[in-house]
């Protein structure tokens, strides 16, 4: 692997306001330790993307985006373009199920976010994943399949080096800060990142299967870190509920170093 730092991404979605956010921030850097092994990633609502940027040390974090649009500038009233976040942000998410599901993005805006967030130098996070249906119905790797296909279209095998790609079940996926998780059963992540791999494959090649990173996301805690980065081509995660607490957080973070350093001795 190319890169076995483990990627770990809080994804705020829409809570925290700025004073909220400016607090776990600040919170977070005086608990983190800096481990070489790991690359710490948060992304907070777009209004506080700036202020943070410019609180954060980038040796600590990183920062992303969840969600602009794909065109640099012009009519789009509401819209953020990668073009206005570059400078800011290292990273973006793109395709989020929430933004599939509530707000309706398909593979062709989806693709389009794509290559705007790299033509602006910003690294994005391809997430796919399937729906509970999808699931029941045995659909996984045709679904996988069709979003990657769909996702990819229009970057070149140079390109995907900057693309991260994040496995999230949908049906995994909590409610929020305190629900119960749901636990998804490592050998089914290890199953669906296999085929995200093998599809890669057969789209760019042996080199880029091997060295893309493959993140993992869904009502992941704490309890589940070691067993969802102890498999082999897991390379990192997407937290929703569990970031937003800095503490809870932290442990993630120290479980992902801790997992990692096991991985590399065996
Ligand atoms: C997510 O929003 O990408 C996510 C994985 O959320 P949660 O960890 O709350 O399931």
């Amino acid at each position: 692997m190319a890169n076995d730092k483990k990627l770990i991404i809080a994804n705020w979605k829409m809570n925290l306001n700025m004073h909220e956010a400016s607090l776990y921030l600040h919170k977070l850097s005086k608990l983190i330790k800096t481990h070489r092994n790991v690359e710490v990633v948060l992304a907070p609502t777009t209004l506080t993307l700036q202020s943070l940027s410019l609180q954060m040390n980038l040796k600590q974090f990183k920062l992303a985006a969840q969600n602009f649009y794909w065109r640099d500038f012009g009519p789009y009233t509401g819209e953020i373009s990668a073009s206005q976040l570059r400078g800011i942000i290292q990273y973006a998410l793109v395709g989020h199920s929430e933004r599939r599901h509530i707000f309706n993005e398909n593979n062709k805006d989806i693709r389009n976010k794509v290559a705007a967030a790299i033509r602006n130098n910003i690294r994005p996070i391809l997430c796919i994943g399937e729906t509970a249906w999808e699931h029941a119905s045995g659909e996984t790797k045709d679904v996988l399949h069709d979003q990657l296909m769909g996702g990819l279209a229009n970057i070149t095998s140079e390109e995907l080096e900057q693309v991260v790609i994040a496995y999230e079940p949908v049906w995994a996926i909590s409610a929020g800060k305190d629900s119960t998780p749901i636990n998804v059963i490592p050998a089914d992540v290890e199953m669906a990142v296999n085929a995200v791999r093998s599809q890669i494959k057969h789209l760019f090649g042996e080199k880029a299967a091997e060295n893309i990173q493959v993140l993992y996301g869904g009502s992941v805690t704490p309890d589940s870190v070691a067993d969802y980065l102890a498999l082999p081509g897991v390379n990192g995660l997407l937290v929703g509920g569990a970031s937003l607490n800095a503490n809870t957080f932290n442990g993630i973070i120290e479980k992902a170093h801790k997992n990692s350093t096991v991985a590399k001795k065996d």
